[in-house]
């Protein structure tokens, strides 16, 4: 491959990498594209790999259904073959197979790594794992049927979801938090509550303030933990996951400007002309406040920056304007939101909250408030305003400047006006919703990432 160019390269074949392939197809129509990806499968839904685990979906079900789209618009797709060398001054990248391949313009969309605290008893066992890849969801998944019970450790979202998947497989799950709730930086006690119920309405043991001292492991395998608390817990599997954190080894010795990711303005464009990132790998040069937790589970926003940059990588001149700091997901049948400053540590921060008591189900929606300026949100189980929560944030509105209706609706129990019936969105997990009736077998496409979603299955919520 030395010698070769390609007009448009893409280190990275995730949904940053793959939106910008495609944006860049639709306004050149004959420039050279080339994605290159260290795994080795097509483009796949990530966040449907818990529902893969689980046995809920199908392998075939996590790939894209323009599979083609790469070979029938003449882009070059590079599997198993990992970018380990940026030479901006040489417009270069080198991979580890020794080739590399010189650019016009250079996307730089490699995401994140799991970030795994490393415990004594562990190393290079096949039973200590953690949940990032096609393959590693395949590994787990190969191993799901002769385990009795796992033990997973880790505060993040991607903790819960391996907690998720292997609860609904059928394994008896313990949760090790090491502190005293979920997601610290995101929720407060209150929020953390509704959640930790469900997992335990769900049959998880959830320890909190535990971690673990030891992994045991007889004859190469894994048969339990010492805690520091001095219980030992049976289990054949140990899922560590502590977070995502931006993959970028290979830029650092160049001369792009990183962080713990690599900077971009809100035109995706990296100090370095020629070369933009986005994605989880992507981190915007500081707009000011330092108090914005750094969330790495962002796919909707990986979407949409994937777009700004092949937009800006043919010369135009879009941005990405939404709020940099949200997470949305669903853990279980929970939706949750979180946006800017949820759970602020400082004094300085006024908090509107409000507690919904209905039937069966928990909700808790909160405000954050900095001299009645909006600079965060939390909502868990109805997240039927965070659209607006956003904007507001995004655009530093005052409390004053909402709409006391709207305030109102959202912290009045019982007057939530819910449409006629709703669907969740598989892969960003957005709730759909719908004023006629939605049923089996229906077609309907999700507004935020686009994908089209057959109705099956108990997916839609009246
Ligand atoms: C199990 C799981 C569940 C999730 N659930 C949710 C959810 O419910 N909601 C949500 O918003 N987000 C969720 N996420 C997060 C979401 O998947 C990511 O935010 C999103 O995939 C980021 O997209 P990306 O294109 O930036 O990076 P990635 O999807 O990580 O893709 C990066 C690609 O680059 C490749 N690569 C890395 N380094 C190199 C290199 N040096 N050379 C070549 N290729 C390289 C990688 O192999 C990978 O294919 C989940 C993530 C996981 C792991």
């Amino acid at each position: 491959m030395v010698g070769k160019m390609s007009d448009y390269l893409i280190i990275g074949n995730g949904v940053a990498g793959k939106k910008a392939a495609e944006t860049i197809r639709g306004l050149d129509k004959s420039g050279s594209i080339t994605v290159v990806s260290s795994e080795n499968h097509d483009f796949y839904y990530r966040p449907q790999l818990p529902s893969f685990v689980a046995g809920k979906v199908e392998k075939e079900r996590l790939f894209d259904n323009q599979g083609r789209f790469y070979e029938e618009n003449n882009i070059d797709l590079l599997l198993g073959t990992k970018a380990v060398n940026v030479l901006p001054f040489k417009n270069r990248v080198v991979f580890d197979n020794g080739s590399s391949l010189e650019y016009g313009k250079l996307l730089l969309s490699p995401g994140g790594r799991l970030k795994q605290r490393v415990y004594p008893g562990g190393e290079g066992t096949s039973g200590v794992v953690g949940m990032k890849t096609l393959d590693d969801a395949a590994f787990i998944k190969g191993k799901i049927d002769r385990l009795k019970h796992a033990l997973v450790i880790g505060e993040s979202f991607l903790a819960t979801y391996l907690v998720e998947a292997l609860n609904e497989g059928g394994v008896s799950v313990t949760y090790i938090l090491r502190n005293e709730n979920l997601f610290p930086n995101l929720l407060d006690v209150d929020a953390s509550a509704i959640l930790e119920r469900r997992l335990q309405l769900k049959g998880v043991n959830v320890l909190k303030d535990e971690d673990i001292r030891e992994i045991c492991v007889s004859d190469g395998s894994v048969n339990g933990v010492k805690t520091i608390n001095d219980n030992f817990i049976e289990c054949q599997l140990v899922g560590i996951a502590d977070g995502l954190k931006p993959d970028i080894e290979f830029v650092r010795n160049a001369e792009i400007a990183t962080g713990e990711g690599i900077f971009v303005d809100k035109q995706m464009r990296t100090n370095v002309p020629d070369i933009f990132a986005a994605g989880d790998a992507a981190m915007r040069i500081s707009s000011g406040n330092n108090e914005m937790p750094q969330i790495n589970i962002r796919w909707l926003k990986a979407w949409k920056q994937g777009i700004v940059a092949g937009k800006n990588m043919v010369g135009n001149n879009a941005s990405y304007d939404d709020l940099e700091c949200f997470a949305s997901t669903r853990i279980y049948d929970v939706n949750l939101v979180s946006l800017g400053i949820s759970n602020p540590c400082g004094g300085k921060y006024k908090i509107m909250t409000g507690k919904h008591a209905q039937i069966g189900k928990d909700i808790y929606k909160k405000i954050v408030l900095d001299n009645g300026k909006i600079v965060g949100a939390l909502l868990v189980g109805d997240v039927a305003e965070a659209s607006i929560l956003m904007d507001a944030i995004a655009k530093e509105k005052m409390i004053t400047d909402i709409d006391e209706g709207f305030v109102n609706q959202m912290f009045g129990a019982g007057i939530q006006l819910k449409p006629n019936s709703c669907v969740v969105c598989p892969v960003c997990k957005l709730d759909i919703l719908s004023d006629s009736l939605l049923k089996e077998g229906s077609l309907i496409g999700c507004p935020a990432c686009g994908i089209d979603i057959n109705l099956k299955e108990n997916m839609v919520q009246l």
